[in-house]
């Protein structure tokens, strides 16, 4: 029984993130809306990931948001790919300069969804004992929000910390003196470590597949380069929404296969130093689908690491050989490979020998026991559906949407469920999330769902859903896009592979944004083509 008055909104958005931000901003002029976030601070992302290093990996300039021109104007970054810290206080800006916080309740989760059909309402209640009964729900939950740690045995005996990334402690951690173990060579796992590296007495790398990692060229952001930017924000931000999501890139127009050894040899050289992080991921027209070039980029950042890492078994060991590169989301670090260099820094391979459990003195392998003082795990996440199958969310006729999805997600064009009417999702499953920038695209979606309630209130409609068939027409799509790029040769959290026994399939819509806003679009053009409003 809940205690508290139940109140009503039009609106309830969940997640206090960078999307869940703005679209409380956007839907608020005409619409009453209530933010609830589980965390004790906006920001989503970069508010849960304040492990040392992080920091984002596309130029600040680009991630940030373009809806307001002052807003883009005003701020400044400090750095061309901007830390955790810089990112967060962007967020409680945000939030304070558009007067957000009176819809926000922070600190309280959003447990249970549950449509009531007789009058096209959710009932929304919340880990305080919120009840709100609202026309629409906008889930703005997060792509990587859930964490993933395998459920190796024994965490109770060892007696020091074992943290994931995702649960840092806000004053930090002294690793001074402390014997660390670290589970992930992930994006994340990259960045933590080498600063880790430099405090702690030893570092143990439990690796279980090596990354590809593209120096980032941080620096201090240019004057003039930033000037340049504010000078020109809204075709730049256009560019943004027709490339992949990078547009200070250099997109070519030449195969790899078509360029002798030489001239690939000094594209790719050009592409690793040119300090534009995903460089090389485009550095030829078919790097991303092409088997045989993107071949040509692996062995040229396999010759990278040769040349970096002194020891040449450590080298090999640090070798992606297993996937494409760009199969997964190409890592961007500071130092990641060189940091092997130091005494203090071992690599073991999990990948032959598996962890098998945690123990009173630290972790063991299939072969070894490793004495450790702390566990750092950064092992990745349950994406794209691990935030809204942990909400009870209950739609037509009872059905839950943890069981709708219990083989994988099914979504018409990522942003809505059949069967689970006036609920929107962003960055939701099936969209193209990290495969493209997720401030602007999130954004976009954002921008995309106040159109479509808009357009509800125009036409004299209470309820939108989606249906079966127009699932399964986006799930062909998501599929047949999936087949033309090398993503499908890698285990990733791409396409549910990254953890044992998920189930879902290709999971991110790798069509590119243009082809997704194209059909988001088209459909709404098209008389709500693949919906069906009442
Ligand atoms: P991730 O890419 O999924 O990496 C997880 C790591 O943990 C992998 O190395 C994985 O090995 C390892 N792992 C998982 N289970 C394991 C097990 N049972 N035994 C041993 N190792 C295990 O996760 P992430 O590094 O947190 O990154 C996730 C995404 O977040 C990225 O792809 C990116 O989109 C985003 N991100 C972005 C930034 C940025 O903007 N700079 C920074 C961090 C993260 P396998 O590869 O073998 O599965």
């Amino acid at each position: 029984m809940d205690s508290k008055p139940v109140e009503t909104v039009d609106v309830v958005v969940i997640g206090a993130g960078f999307s869940g931000l703005y679209a409380i901003h956007r839907l608020r002029g005409e619409h009453s809306v209530v933010c609830f976030e589980a965390g004790d601070g906006v920001g989503g992302t970069w508010y849960w990931n304040r492990y040392p290093g992080a920091r984002v990996d596309i130029q600040s300039v680009e991630y940030s948001y373009g809806f307001d021109e002052d807003l883009q104007q005003e701020w400044s970054w400090p750095e061309y790919f901007s830390a955790q810290p810089d990112l967060e206080r962007y967020a409680n800006h945000v939030a304070d300069r558009f007067g957000l916080r009176d819809a926000i309740r922070l600190s309280n989760p959003v447990q249970r969804l549950r449509f009531d059909a007789d009058t096209n309402h959710w009932h929304v209640h919340t880990g305080r004992g919120d009840h709100v009964v609202c026309r629409y729900v906008v889930a703005a939950t997060g792509a990587l929000s859930i964490p993933n740690v395998p459920a190796w045995p024994g965490r109770d005996r060892f007696p020091g910390k074992i943290l994931h990334t995702t649960e840092w402690p806000r004053e930090g951690i002294d690793f001074s003196g402390q014997r660390v173990g670290f589970i992930g060579t992930g994006s994340t796992g990259i960045q933590a470590m080498p600063i880790i590296a430099e405090q702690a007495d030893h570092l143990t790398v439990f690796q279980r597949t090596p990354a590809y990692c593209m120096p980032s060229g941080n620096r201090p952001l240019d004057a003039a380069y930033e000037a340049e930017w504010k000078a020109d924000y809204t075709p730049r931000r256009q560019r943004i929404l027709q490339t992949w999501g990078v547009s200070t890139i250099e997109y070519p127009s030449y195969s790899a296969l078509d360029c002798t050894p030489e001239q690939r040899e000094e594209i790719l050289e050009k592409g690793w130093q040119s300090k534009s992080a995903f460089q090389l991921l485009v550095a030829f027209t078919d790097v991303q689908t092409d088997r045989a070039a993107n071949e040509i980029v692996c062995e040229f950042v396999r010759n990278k690491i040769r040349s970096i890492v002194h020891d040449p078994v450590v080298a090999e060991r640090l070798c992606p050989t297993t996937y494409p590169i760009g199969g997964k989301r190409l890592c961007i670090g500071n130092g990641y490979y060189e940091m092997y260099n130091r005494d203090n820094v071992t690599l073991v391979d999990v990948r032959s020998v598996p962890i098998v459990e945690f123990t009173e003195n630290g972790l063991r392998t299939a072969e070894a026991e490793y004495p450790l003082d702390v566990i750092v795990t950064a092992t990745g996440f349950d994406a794209l559906t691990g935030s809204m199958m942990r909400i009870d969310i209950e739609g037509l006729g009872g059905v839950k949407l943890a069981d709708k999805w219990a083989e994988g997600p099914t979504t018409y064009l990522g942003a809505m469920v059949a069967g689970f009417p006036n609920l929107f999702m962003i960055h939701g499953p099936m969209t193209p999330g990290a495969q493209a920038q997720m401030i602007t695209t999130g954004e976009w979606q954002v921008n995309w769902t106040a159109g479509v309630i808009a357009d509800m209130a125009r036409d004299g409609y209470t309820r939108i859903d989606t249906t079966p068939d127009a699932e399964a027409w986006w799930a062909d799509e998501v599929n047949a896009v999936s087949m033309a790029t090398v993503h499908r040769f890698a285990d990733s959290w791409y396409n549910a592979r990254n953890i044992e026994g998920k189930k879902g399939g290709f999971m991110i819509y790798v069509g590119g944004f243009p082809r997704y806003t194209a059909l988001s679009n088209g459909a709404v053009q098209d008389g709500y083509k693949g919906f069906v409003r009442s």
